[in-house]
């Protein structure tokens, strides 16, 4: 087994499951310090962020990656232990095995190999790893790097680990990156008795109509570089658990990926949503420079208040009568 296996396979041992770290930076921080690192441990709120440099002067080439990985989903419909890499022909399968714990293992093993073949750096090598890339990404790389900004830090080359690859590794480079909006809808109804509705206000019902709508909405990309945008309804819950509640409200979580062409504005919605995002677009055609969208601030959530949906007789509203709508950013 080499090295950068042997690695990865203890980083999937750790359940990191976002926004937790569980131990995995320690780890790496520790491997790092023994070759002549220099380790700061960033912390922001609840998420864990490693900032490791070697060298003293000269451009400095960032390792990029984060430590975080999805919630497993029904552990019955694993073959193996996701928190276990489980070897199968070829394939090494564990929660985190692509995004991105092996590219985090390579990361420190190609630094340990090449510090020993080359002691004698000109430059310098840096490792941003966070434990927020899974979740909503505000305390993770958003901060570091307005930390590195004021320290007057600056990254001459980053290198992302995240999987791109098609079928055979290096196969794919990426010239760019969707956008990505997060919106909670929350449907306020009347919650009733289901043996008299007249006296109640059912979420469920009266949002139908706009939830059909909106998993049809469908935004052009105009740059030919970058799938057509769409809506996704990623979560919805509503109802008290028994069968005779009429719910008294209805949440729904909504993402979208949108090419740079697209902006929230350019929506049917744009009343709905503004510029605040995730995630801004990033299109490098010339594969040479990725600048940090400043026009889009990555800041704490807030609530905007929306005509998404209206009360029944709100004269504006024609297809959502389960009253008012609010949108979390
Ligand atoms: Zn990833």
């Amino acid at each position: 087994m080499n090295n950068t296996f042997e690695l990865a396979k203890l980083l999937i041992s750790k359940k990191s499951v976002t926004p937790d770290d569980a131990g995995c930076q320690e780890l790496i921080a520790s491997r790092l310090e023994k070759i002549g690192f220099h380790i700061e441990h960033l912390n922001f709120g609840e998420v864990d962020n490693l900032w490791a440099t070697y060298g003293d002067s000269g451009p400095l080439f960032v390792f990029l990656g984060h430590t975080d990985v999805v919630p497993t989903g029904p552990i019955d419909e694993w073959d193996s232990d996701p928190f276990t890499a489980t070897e199968k022909g070829p394939l090494m399968v564990g929660r985190g095995a692509a995004d991105m714990k092996s590219s985090v293992a390579a990361f420190v093993t190609s630094i340990e190999d090449f510090l020993k073949d080359s002691p004698s750096l000109i430059g310098r090598i840096g490792v941003l790893l966070t434990s927020d890339e899974e979740g909503p990404a505000i305390d993770g790389v958003s901060k570091v790097v307005d930390y590195l900004e004021e320290k007057g830090e600056k990254i001459t080359w980053c290198l992302v680990g995240e999987p791109t690859s098609d079928s055979r590794l290096g196969d794919v480079i990426k010239i760019g990156r969707r956008g990505s909006v997060s919106a909670k809808i929350n449907v306020i109804g009347t919650q009733g008795h289901v043996a008299y509705p007249d006296k109640a206000n059912n979420p469920i019902h009266g949002f139908s109509d706009p939830l059909a709508e909106l998993s049809k909405l469908k935004w052009k990309d105009q740059t030919g570089e970058f799938q057509d945008s769409v809506l996704q309804i990623s979560n919805i819950n509503s109802g008290t658990g028994v069968t005779n509640v009429i719910p008294g409200n209805l949440v729904l979580d909504l993402n979208v990926r949108h090419s740079p062409s697209t902006s929230c504005a350019s929506s049917r919605y744009a009343g709905c949503f503004d510029n605040r995002m995730v995630g801004p677009p990033v299109h490098t055609p010339d594969a040479l420079s990725a600048q940090r969208q400043a026009s889009a601030p990555l800041g704490a959530p807030s609530v905007l208040s929306s005509s998404l949906a209206r009360p029944a007789n709100h004269p504006r509203s024609q297809r959502c009568s389960a009253a008012r709508l609010i949108l979390h950013w």
